[in-house]
């Protein structure tokens, strides 16, 4: 992919040491290769290429001690700029209810994301309300009625009726109810046409949205441009939802979209579950791009995955100075909750795309071992590991199908977080009802 492309063209300029002009015009020419195998718009690439190249040639860099990582610095930020800079927000109407029209060609992720987007508001707060203007066809809305039930978030809906006189109505119930969000699911065909621009655009002067949301599908690349430009010419959207950015996308989208619209991308779907939705951050999806990983969205995840309660109570055992098996046990499944472990472990910095399928594996069946062996020992040897004797250590080893060293190897384990946590909260004397550490 494009992160591996760029990956190398870096590792060549850094092996050379001291870069002259040549060298770098070598690896940009190399660099707008890599971007347009990955579907990047010609136009942009180019421009992109030409404005890395002007910042890159001069002697502030060439004569640095490491003129390597200050052009990928350069690139990065270039990239940064590129798709926007900074997350941009939903603008919330200052009189509620906000609302969102979600347009974009079918099969891009509309019904899904328009569910996505529900929960993710409901978790902050809102009260949303989804409305199935997509009448085409009843089968799309029952999907947004199973998706919106998985969201737990009502759906109006009025069967295959007008898709202007739905919207409108719906707004006028979401006041009834106290629905200070609502979002309409549209119709989407599978290329541009008047009539569905017509539709939309109808409902667009009739409800006036704070928000038109333009659905996209990263994985189509170039067309991505296109799609982009028609639905704003006509429309006038406000920004970009890019979804199935977890497939095998060449990222071309990602990096075009903004350029060519000047309109930014707002979210990210990385997958077919609700809580695959992520804001888009444009400098960590440089990062990414650019195979640095993405600490930044993996601590993310991990803090919205990471039930409120269950953190405090963790905060508080530190604080005691102390981790168990429990504790260790609650931190396996938290991690389990962010996903598999190898789009987990991908995130992380210089990892980025290189577990494989077998390593990620192996990987879990090591945590699959490690929960089996706190799952045999009682409770009292979880919350006092100093207590496992020899003699336990073989009841555990056999309850849990594994050996004694490798029950031996999971207490030295805890035995260094435990060391960690000591160094963390200071030694640990001052706060607390200090449980003892065995
Ligand atoms: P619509 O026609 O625009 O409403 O598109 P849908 O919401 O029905 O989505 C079309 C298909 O794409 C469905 O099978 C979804 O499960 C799938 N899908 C949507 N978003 C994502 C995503 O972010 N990642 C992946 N992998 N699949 C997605
Ligand atoms: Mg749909």
């Amino acid at each position: 992919g494009l992160s591996d492309k760029l990956s190398a063209v870096f590792k060549k300029m850094r092996n050379k040491g001291r870069l002259k002009e040549s060298d770098i015009k070598e690896a940009m020419r190399e660099v707008r290769l890599a971007l347009l195998e990955a579907d990047v718009n010609y136009k942009v690439a180019k421009e992109f290429v030409a404005n890395v190249t002007a910042k890159a040639v001069g002697d502030e860099v060439l004569e640095s001690l490491t003129p390597a990582q200050m052009v990928v610095k350069i690139v990065n930020d270039e990239l940064t700029a590129l798709m926007g800079a900074e997350n941009a927000r939903l603008n919330f109407s200052s009189k509620p209810p906000t609302v969102v029209m979600m347009c974009g060609l079918q099969g891009s992720g509309k019904t899904t994301h328009s569910a996505k987007l529900a929960l993710h508001f409901k978790n902050q707060g809102k009260r949303p309300l989804l409305v199935a203007c997509d009448v085409y066809r009843p089968a799309a809305i029952d999907q947004l009625k199973v998706v919106g039930e998985k969201a737990s978030v009502p759906v109006f809906e009025m069967g295959q009726g007008d898709p202007v006189e739905i919207a409108k109505k719906a707004i006028a119930h979401a006041k009834d109810y106290g629905n200070d969000l609502v979002i309409l699911d549209t119709a989407g065909r599978l290329h541009i046409d008047e009539e569905l621009m017509g539709e939309l655009s109808r409902i667009k002067e009739t409800v006036s949205p704070q928000e038109i949301l333009l659905v996209i599908d990263a994985m189509v690349g170039q067309d991505a441009v296109n799609v982009a430009s028609k639905f704003d010419e006509t429309l006038g959207i406000d920004g970009v939802i890019l979804t199935k950015l977890d497939g095998d996308t060449r990222g071309g989208a990602a990096l075009s979209v903004r350029a060519v619209t000047g309109k930014p991308i707002k979210f990210a779907g990385t997958g077919e579950k609700l809580e695959d939705l992520e804001p888009f951050y444009p400098d960590r999806m440089a990062s990414r791009i650019l195979g640095m990983g993405d600490v930044l969205t993996l601590i993310e995840k991990a803090q919205t995955d990471f039930d409120a309660k269950k953190a405090a109570e963790m905060a508080e055992r530190l604080k005691q100075n102390t981790f168990d098996f429990n504790d260790m046990l609650e931190q396996m499944q938290q991690l389990k909750k962010m996903g598999p472990l190898s789009s987990v472990m991908n995130m992380l910095p210089g990892a980025a795309g290189k577990i494989g399928d077998d390593e990620a594996e192996q990987g879990e069946k090591e945590l699959r071992k490690v929960e089996a062996i706190i799952h045999s020992m009682t409770p009292a040897e979880r919350e006092k590991p100093a207590l496992i004797n020899p003699s336990r250590k073989r009841r555990i080893a056999a309850g849990s199908g594994t050996d004694v060293s490798d029950v031996n190897r999971v207490l030295r384990q805890n035995e260094q977080m435990q060391k960690l946590f000591r160094q963390m909260s200071g030694g640990g004397k001052k706060k607390g009802k200090r449980r003892r550490n065995p």
